[in-house]
């Protein structure tokens, strides 16, 4: 499927030099997605988009910036699966018409993609790929028209026509989404119903920032405003930020992903209130309650499981070492096609500190076990490097569930916990022991309970 993507989304207003802020707040989402990046660009007349396959270095130079100039910009960062890594489906996606273009960038997953791709097809819609985002663009597109709007002519005097087509939108689309669309003078941030995917917004300079994770504000130096709410739509034109609600206020809906809390998002963000690091922590102190062993030294599986690993010893008095090197230049080893590439790829990835482990007792403790490949290998290495005795603590419960909400989980028989009972899995990772974090300890190292937690029992907002 190309339409499974969890991404890093950027939107600037304001700036005199849009892409290059662009260019900085990518940089900062890349854990987000390593496939392909890309910017659009309005200068108030016209929209300039230049995006390709790779990391936001590789795919931008120097020349690049000289022919993206404007105030306006969105850009994207994009983790697909396997199947969906085609230049066609990086984004962001833009349409131009005679007269203006709309460009859009797209975190999520939409549940109602192929009725919605159907009915647009029967009404003349053509697409260029498989992506969900093509159709919220071409959704937007038709309901402008619809509405009476002439695509570009005169642009400001159809903001309001826009806006109210992409309401309408927003309103059809079911699914996961967080996106920054522009046309080429205006800049609309949009988050789904339930907030599944996050988005907030800052201040930059005299301009605006919308994006996926406030550790790209802090990138362009700017100020954290806000998150934008689920289920609303903040437009920023030559006339300020306007916000429209489309959730019914009384009806309290937020679900953010709680995946994001456990692996996604960087520990420096701050999503809905909770700053990641901090979870990650009180993760790690509610599972040494949970699930304490005797040992010599906790260590974390770099980058994810560090806080929780840091947590975890500060709550049981066992001391922290680091115990584990990562490659820095290597990317997320996920995506690696083969499940005998995956395996091999892990000891590319990460290697024992040996002195910090011969002859000890540890605690490793990563954040998550999806198909156990990285546990399974990382137990090898803790015991080539001399661990005397290797006690396995996760800090997120046992996922069961695949995603279709826009994270990156294989099927269902894929999913180690999905097919094996806790006794199995210790024994197939070949640990001394093995705990996961209970689900109510990790709601409870979170402070609420108001979040997608499919992945981990099965029952999904949408
Ligand atoms: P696995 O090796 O399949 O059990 O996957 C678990 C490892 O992958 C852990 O070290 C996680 O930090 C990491 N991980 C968890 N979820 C994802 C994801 N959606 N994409 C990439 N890596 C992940």
């Amino acid at each position: 499927m190309g339409f499974r993507d969890e991404c890093g989304v950027v939107g600037i207003y304001g700036a005199e030099n849009a892409a290059a802020l662009s260019y900085f707040a990518l940089t900062s989402l890349q854990h987000r997605g390593q496939e392909s990046a890309g910017i659009a660009v309005s200068d108030g007349t016209k929209i300039k988009l230049h995006k390709g396959m790779g990391l936001v270095s590789d795919v931008f130079e120097q020349g690049h910036f000289e022919a993206l100039e404007g105030s306006i910009a969105v850009g994207h960062v994009r983790y697909a699966t396997a199947g969906g890594r085609t230049i066609e489906n990086a984004q962001p996606f833009m349409n131009s018409f005679k007269m203006g273009s709309i460009a859009l960038a797209h975190n999520g997953q939409l549940v109602n993609y192929e009725e919605l791709r159907e009915s647009l097809e029967d009404g003349g819609s053509t697409f260029s790929s498989s992506s969900d985002t093509e159709v919220i663009l071409k959704l937007i597109v038709r309901k402008f028209v619809e509405n009476g709007g002439k695509l570009g002519s005169p642009r400001h005097a159809d903001d309001e026509l826009f806006v109210t087509a992409v309401t309408q939108a927003v309103k059809e689309i079911k699914g996961s989404f967080a996106l920054c669309i522009m046309t080429e003078n205006l800049l609309i941030g949009v988050r789904d119903p339930n907030g599944i995917r996050p988005l907030c917004l800052g201040r930059t300079g005299e301009g605006y920032v919308l994006t996926s994770e406030s550790c790209a504000i802090d990138s362009v130096n700017g100020q954290f405003i806000r998150d934008v709410e689920p289920g609303e739509i903040v437009v920023i034109n030559k006339d300020g930020i306007k916000s429209i609600l489309t959730n019914d206020s009384l009806e309290i809906k937020k679900r953010t992903c709680i995946f994001e809390y456990v692996y996604f998002a960087r520990p420096d963000s701050v999503i809905d209130g909770i700053a990641v690091q901090e979870a990650r922590y009180k993760m790690g102190e509610v599972l040494a309650k949970e699930s304490p062993v005797d040992a010599d030294i906790v260590i974390g599986v770099p980058d994810s499981g560090l806080g929780a690993a840091q947590g975890y010893a500060r709550a049981s008095g066992v001391p922290y070492g680091m115990g584990i090197i990562k490659n820095k230049y290597i990317g997320r080893t996920f995506i690696a096609p083969t499940q005998k590439e995956r395996e091999n790829m892990v000891y590319v990835k990460l290697n024992a500190i040996r002195s910090d482990l011969e002859g000890k007792r540890v605690i490793v403790i990563d954040d998550s076990i999806v198909r156990g490949t990285t546990s399974r290998r990382l137990v090898q290495i803790l015991r080539r490097a001399g661990a005397k005795e290797v006690h396995f603590r996760v800090s997120s419960p046992p996922v069961k569930f695949p995603c279709h909400l826009g994270i990156d989980t294989p099927s269902k028989n894929e999913l180690i916990s999905s097919t094996h009972e806790l006794e199995e899995i210790r024994q197939e990772i070949g640990a001394d022991s093995l705990a996961f974090i209970s689900l109510e300890g990790m709601l409870k190292a979170l402070g609420g309970t108001n979040f997608c937690k499919g992945c981990f029992n099965g029952e999904y907002p949408v």
